[in-house]
């Protein structure tokens, strides 16, 4: 976890099983936040996912760029609201 207190908290959200693995949003992202998943989803793609969510600073590219449409990135809500 950061200890940079961001001003605004994004985090994202990726249909894994839309997404078909083409690793774009892992290029394209600047904070190196997404990867690759090592175990495929039910087509056997091997899905993007996000493994430090607390560096996200909602850029939107990744959002922008993937071809499946699969992910979706949100502003202003914290990363735990509703996990108690
Ligand atoms: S919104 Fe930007 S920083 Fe956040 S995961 Fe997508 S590309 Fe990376
Ligand atoms: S760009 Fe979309 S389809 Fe490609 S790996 Fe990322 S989430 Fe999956």
């Amino acid at each position: 976890m950061s200890s940079v207190k961001k001003k605004k908290d994004f985090h994202i959200t990726i249909d894994e099983e839309l997404c078909k693995g083409c690793s774009i949003c892992v290029s394209i992202c600047p904070t190196k936040t997404l990867s690759i998943s090592k175990d495929p989803n039910k087509k056997g793609y091997y899905s993007a996912i996000q493994h430090s969510p607390e560096d996200c600073i909602g850029c939107n590219k990744c959002a922008l760029m993937c071809p499946e449409v699969s992910i979706r990135v949100f502003m202003g809500v914290p990363l735990n609201e509703g996990i108690s």
